[in-house]
């Protein structure tokens, strides 16, 4: 067998597209466009990259989109001032602050400043919270998550009664996609276990998931007899195994390699994502998802 290939990169276009639509019918039905700002203290190469991209995403949307740029030796209080700031600011739906922030900043402090109502990243306690009470409460589903489940219903892989392994318990992929897929409704009411390292038998438990969930940031963790076949498996895992040429710019570039071992799983698998180009292109889509969400919960229409 040889699975069908999730292309995250195909989803994302796809979305975008619908995105763009609904900002151009709120544009001319109401006047107003979703508000992002992105808050970027310091010059993290890293971090630079990944808030010019969200910038470019939603510049291409139409987003009103603000770029607030900090020195690193901004005060905890002074940061706290700017969330305030954009927290009272009407024209701004959503509020993102780039992580990692300087060592003399508390990072929760300043995540928690976010009004829970724009923050679009969905780590807030109180959206935690919501999503967990579910249905209608919740509000904001953090971005990777949800550009998960995005690609597993979009996919047409069945998820009601579905057995989901999620291989990895963090605060931002494991813990809320088990979550996600647990929710009673359309595109979830799975059936989910999550595993992590004090898991007594990992192929055990992967080996009966109709769709596999990995996010431990181990390559090649699991093993192509770990999956049943005809399993959807998504892979999370990011990991840089080494370097490269690039063939297009002619610069180093990192070699990426998944927590799955492709190769083989993908003779087995019904569905995989590959790495890259599956689960990552994702989460800034997710995010502009969310924060056009914010403007019509702001407006009254979601
Ligand atoms: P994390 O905070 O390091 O959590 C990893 C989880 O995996 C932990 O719960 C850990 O268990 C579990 N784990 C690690 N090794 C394991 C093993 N051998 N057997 C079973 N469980 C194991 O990582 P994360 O932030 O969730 O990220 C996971 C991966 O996804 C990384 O490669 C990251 O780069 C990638 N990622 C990608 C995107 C994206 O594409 N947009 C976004 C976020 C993350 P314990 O809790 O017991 O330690």
């Amino acid at each position: 067998m040889t699975a069908k290939l999730i292309k995250g990169t195909e989803v994302r276009d796809e979305i975008l597209v619908e995105l763009k639509d609904e900002v151009d019918k709120i544009k001319n039905e109401h006047g107003v466009v979703p508000g992002l700002v992105t808050i970027l203290v310091g010059e993290n190469p890293a971090s630079i990259s990944y808030v010019t991209s969200k910038i470019k995403t939603a510049q291409s949307l139409g987003f009103k989109e603000v770029q607030d740029n900090q020195p690193d030796d901004i005060s905890e209080q002074d940061l706290l001032g700017l969330v305030d700031k954009y927290n009272k600011d009407d024209s701004i739906h959503g509020i993102l602050v780039q992580l990692p922030l300087p060592k003399h900043i508390d990072d929760k402090k300043i995540l928690n400043a976010i009004d829970p109502d724009k923050d679009v990243d969905g780590f807030h306690p109180v959206n935690v919270g919501r999503l967990m009470i579910g249905g209608d409460e919740a509000k904001f589903l953090p971005c990777t998550p949800a550009g998960i489940q995005e690609l597993i219903v979009r996919s047409g892989v069945e998820t009601e009664g579905a057995e989901v392994v999620v291989v990895g318990r963090s605060n931002i992929v494991g813990k809320p996609i088990a979550n996600i897929m647990l929710q009673k409704g359309p595109g979830a009411n799975s059936t989910v276990t999550i595993a992590h390292t004090r898991t007594k038998d990992l192929a055990f438990h992967c080996k009966r998931a109709d769709i596999l969930i990995v996010a431990a940031g181990v390559p090649d963790l699991v093993k192509p007899e770990w999956i049943k076949p005809g399993a959807c498996v998504i892979d999370v895992g990011v990991n840089r195994v080494g370097e490269k040429i690039s063939e297009k710019t002619g610069k180093k570039i990192a070699i990426l390699k998944g927590d799955v071992d492709f190769e083989k799983a993908k003779e087995i698998a019904g569905y995989i994502t590959p790495v890259p180009g599956g689960v990552g292109p994702m989460t800034i889509t997710m995010l502009m998802k969310n924060t056009l969400k914010s403007l019509k919960f702001h407006l009254g229409i979601e």
